[in-house]
This record gives C-alpha cells, structure tokens and sequence, in this order.
C-alpha cells in the first residue's frame, strides 16, 4: 500500500526516483527530500543534468557509442587507427578499455549481445552495420571484446561466421586472463589492458 505524502509534487519525485534501478520507495524518499533539504540551485543543477542528457545526447552514426555529435570523438579522430574495429557489448565497455590506455583502434557497440533466453537475437544486435562497416572500410582487424560468457561465445562465434566470407580481415579475441563469466567492466584496467595487447586470433580457439 501506498505511503501517505504530504505534497502530490512530492509524491512526484518520489515515483520518479523509485524507478531508478536499485531505489526502493523508500530510498526515493529520503533523496528526494535530500534535495529539498539542500540548497535550490543543487536540485535544479541536478534536473537539468537529467534533461540534458536525455535531450543532447545521441548515438554515434559509425560506432553507435553515445556522442553529442553525430560522429563521436573516438570516430572523427584521426590520430586513432580506423583499420582496427574493437567489437563491445556496451558503451560502458568502450569507457573501460578507454581506460586502460592501451587502445588506439575504433570501436563497434552491438548494444548487447544474443540471448535467446532473453528474446534477443541477432537483429536487435548492430551486427548487420559491423559487417557493412568492415566490408566498406578496408578493415583489417577485429577484435571481438564480448564477455566470456555463453552469451558471449555465441555471439563472437556468429560475427565470426558472417566476416569470415570477406578476404584480408583478421579476427582476434582477447585473451582469456579473466576469469570466465567475468563481464568486462568489471575486469580491473590492467588485466582488460593485457588482455587487448596479448589478443590472439579466434579462430585458433577452436582449431586446437
Ligand atoms: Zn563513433
């Protein structure tokens, strides 16, 4: 049953807050009236932080990163190696190899991976634009960074199977220093850094 609040605007933020992922009603009402607390010009820093990013930000037309251009950074820089295509899950990934620093190729975000459990499949997936992209780009390597998970697997194993057809394209993997199940972001920097520099070619995962 439904708490009894003093204001309906109040009662606002507080169902709005709520459906944050990990805000129970409970912890909604105790930010909520933190920010009230609080001096104006915070809550409203706070809310047109929000708007903002909702309205302003976009996804990168080549990589599908977030970007505030239609081209991201990453994309529209020529100091990064456009013939080199890091595969990832999400953009959450893309910031974690960022950081490691040891990165200089272009990114793909897929926005996830196949998951027939969940209902996804490979064309909710950006798979079809990555084999346009390598295909169009004079790509020359691969380098599949998806979670080794089983989901993972699969869906580095189905993006393999659609680029092998095209000719001079190298596809590697990072090496598997992580432990399995691991997701990317959670590696720490320096495993996710070595792992990229001792990446080894996929195909010699399953021609043992
Ligand atoms: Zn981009």
């Amino acid at each position: 049953m439904d708490e009894e609040y003093a204001s309906g605007l109040l009662e606002n933020a507080v169902r709005e807050l709520s459906r944050l992922p990990g805000v129970g009603r409970k912890t909604a009402l105790r930010l909520a009236l933190h920010i009230l607390r609080r001096d104006e010009s915070e809550g409203i820093a706070l809310g047109e932080a929000i708007i903002d990013l909702r309205k302003n930000i976009r996804y990168c037309g080549e990589c599908h990163n977030i970007s505030e251009t239609e081209v991201c950074p990453v994309c529209a820089s020529p100091q990064r190696d456009h013939k080199t295509v890091c595969v990832v899950e999400n953009v959450r990934d893309v910031m974690s190899i960022e950081n490691t620093g040891q990165y200089n190729g272009v990114y793909h975000v897929l926005g996830g991976v196949i998951s027939p459990m969940d209902g996804v499949g490979p064309d909710q997936l950006e798979i079809d634009s990555l084999v346009r992209r390598v295909a169009d780009e004079g790509i020359t390597e691969v380098i599949l960074a998806l979670a080794a998970t089983m989901e993972g697997d699969t869906t580095n194993f189905y993006i393999f199977r659609k680029l092998g057809a095209l000719e001079g394209v190298r596809i590697t993997q990072l090496a598997r220093g992580m432990a399995v199940g691991n997701e990317i972001e959670y590696t720490d920097e320096l495993t996710l850094g070595r792992s990229l520099l001792q990446r080894t070619l996929f195909s010699d995962s399953f021609n043992q």
